[in-house]
């Protein structure tokens, strides 16, 4: 077997193929489906079998990130006792901000270290460095007094259509590999799996901003995250983008 880098840790070792997407993430969109919906930008959505894999990490590294964040990430919106529903939102009960935030990061900087052709538009260059940082010490700082998340931040929305053109377990069913969209200072992300959609922003100017500012994100900001918006597939253009293909094979 040939012995090669590992991308997290850093040392030789013999690499597994590793998934971009979790394979949990997958097991759960395709409960009860055979195929899944697949959008990837520039091509018209897919209904398919897709799970890529890329020799990226070795056992333990895939190991380390499966403990620390894949089982917190997969498992708590699924989870009906600690849902709580409100009309515009929902909230999680119990709610482990930093799981939550490094476990997506894990997630958008596979996309971003790999080489396969569908994670070809997220590239985050130097950050990658900083990101495979944060990650590996499972921890959100960086840079002395600085945050991660005070330069990518990301928020989760509930897709729902209002118009009932698409139930929601259809919607449910959804698997959107993670996308680019944005000019070059101003960066958004998004992923989306089980009906929740993962916006990262990544904005270049606001991180020059902060050498000024003193106001940091604070925990109570963090938290805040527990409350989740529901957002109409009407109310975005990128969703409007997208789901104008799936409304279409649903009508037919
Ligand atoms: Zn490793």
């Amino acid at each position: 077997m040939k012995m090669e880098i590992c991308r997290l840790c850093n040392k030789e070792a013999i690499l597994q193929r590793s998934h971009i997407v979790p394979s949990s993430v997958f097991k759960s969109v395709k409960a009860g489906e055979s195929q899944l919906y697949v959008f990837e930008e520039h091509t018209k959505p897919v209904y398919r079998n897709v799970d890529p894999k890329e020799k990226l990490l070795c056992r333990d590294c895939e190991q380390f990130l499966s403990v620390n964040y894949e089982q917190y990430g997969t498992a708590f919106t699924k989870n009906p006792k600690n849902v709580v529903k409100y009309k515009e939102h929902i909230g999680f009960k119990k709610f482990d901000y930093k799981k939550w935030y490094l476990y997506h990061l894990s997630i958008l900087w596979r996309a971003s270290i790999s080489s396969l052709k569908e994670f070809s538009s997220i590239e985050l260059g130097d950050f990658d460095q900083i990101l495979r940082q944060c990650i590996l010490a499972n921890c959100l700082h960086w840079g002395g007094s600085l945050s991660l998340d005070d330069f990518i931040n990301i928020t989760m929305f509930r897709v729902i259509d209002k118009s009932s053109r698409i139930e929601d377990n259809a919607i449910k069913n959804i698997m959107l590999n993670p996308v680019r969209k944005g000019d070059n200072d101003d960066v958004l992300f998004f992923f989306m799996t089980n009906g929740f959609l993962v916006q990262f922003r990544l904005n270049k100017n606001h991180i020059e901003q902060l050498r000024y500012k003193t106001e940091r994100r604070t925990d109570l900001d963090r938290n805040m995250q527990r409350f989740v918006r529901k957002v109409d597939i009407t109310e975005s253009a990128f969703l409007v983008d997208n789901f104008n293909w799936l409304i279409e094979q649903v009508k037919s």
